[in-house]
């Protein structure tokens, strides 16, 4: 498969050019330009249905041996995806490529730390510079995105529409983080830093209409961390994982109970996926989106969204997510039909 893939990155390479429409769009951004990221098509389906991965760098030099770690960590979690059910099973259907812009300087340029006597996570600038100012969280396996714009430049410097925007970080250290469509226009409207030039929110709606996926190069599990935020990302799901001692909120609007494979009741006749309840050892095991109490996932311990060590999604996630791309590639052909 590592093979296979390697001829198929070597074979398939595609420029594509950038508009000028698209080109006056990126230079009112702060941060990367869509002249910045030169873009290429790695894997291109056949057809006009396609689900479209791009993959960014992020703490990668201008630097021939940067280049090469970035390409490499692209090729590890393209084939991750590509032997990952359901991705699998749709694999002539995945159009991957890379839009390269090196960052001034290697590695993550902020982490944060948890200041227990304070309770609340506190920013440790480092100084460096980054395109897309990329954070791990140190303790708490999260990497956050600080400069939108820079995300909007990547996904308008690429030909046609992107459906997840994977930013892989320079960064060792185990760490992940991941946007669905439905948060990401509120996100990146509200993550702002002071020097920044603010988005509009009306606008941020309406361009903000793909998941972002960030990981870290985390040697052992890296393209594991991906596939389960792809979960989050692609479909929405919730966390199968929890802490025993924590009740989930007394809340019927609480986010979490919008997700896929989280419920708040255990009755098999109310629940939202009763249609496979009993089959594949799919029920009502309680603890889900980090709460142990008041809150249901469909598998009790095998699911990625468990685990991302587990192998498999569980039938709920599985679904979701081939809903969720096939949704995503409709809306692909439409928009390649009227072009
Ligand atoms: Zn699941």
């Amino acid at each position: 498969m590592r093979f296979r893939t390697a001829v198929l990155f070597l074979c398939l390479t595609v420029s594509t050019t950038i508009s000028a429409e698209d080109r006056a769009r990126g230079e009112r951004a702060t941060g990367a330009d869509v002249a910045d990221f030169e873009v290429e098509t790695l894997i291109e389906p056949e057809g006009r249905e396609f689900f479209h991965f791009v993959f960014a760098p992020d703490g990668f030099r201008d630097t021939d041996e940067d280049r090469a770690l970035f390409l490499e960590q692209v090729e590890r979690n393209t084939t991750a995806i590509r032997t990952q059910e359901p991705f699998a099973s749709l694999h002539d259907k995945l159009k991957f490529s890379v839009a390269w812009v090196p960052s001034k300087n290697a590695g993550i340029p902020d982490t944060a730390e948890y200041d227990r006597d304070e309770g609340v996570w506190r920013d440790k600038i480092s100084g460096k510079t980054t395109v897309f100012q990329t954070k791990l969280n140190v303790g708490r396996y999260i990497i956050e995105i600080g400069n939108y714009h820079s995300v909007l430049a990547a996904v308008d410097a690429v030909e046609g529409r992107v459906d997840n925007l994977i930013v892989i970080a320079n960064e060792k250290s185990y760490g992940g983080g991941a946007r669905h469509p439905v948060d990401l226009p509120g996100v990146a409207f509200h993550v702002h830093r002071e020097s920044d030039t603010p988005l509009d929110y009306q606008e941020a709606l309406e361009r903000f209409t793909f998941g972002v996926t960030i990981v870290s190069c985390e040697p052992d599990i890296a393209e594991r961390i991906l596939i389960h935020e792809l979960g989050h990302s692609i479909a929405n799901l919730g966390e199968e994982y929890f802490r025993a001692d924590l009740t989930f909120p007394d809340d019927e609007n609480h986010p979490g109970l919008k997700k896929p494979n989280v419920s708040g009741t255990d009755d098999r006749d109310q629940i939202k996926w009763k249609d496979l309840f009993g089959k594949n050892g799919v029920g009502a095991y309680e603890g889900a989106e980090g709460y142990g109490k008041g809150v249901f996932r469909p598998w009790d311990t095998g699911c990625i969204m468990r685990s991302e060590r587990n192998t498999a999604f569980c039938p709920v996630c599985d679904r979701a997510i081939r809903e969720a791309m096939r949704e995503a590639m409709r809306m692909e052909a439409a928009s390649a039909a009227v072009r």
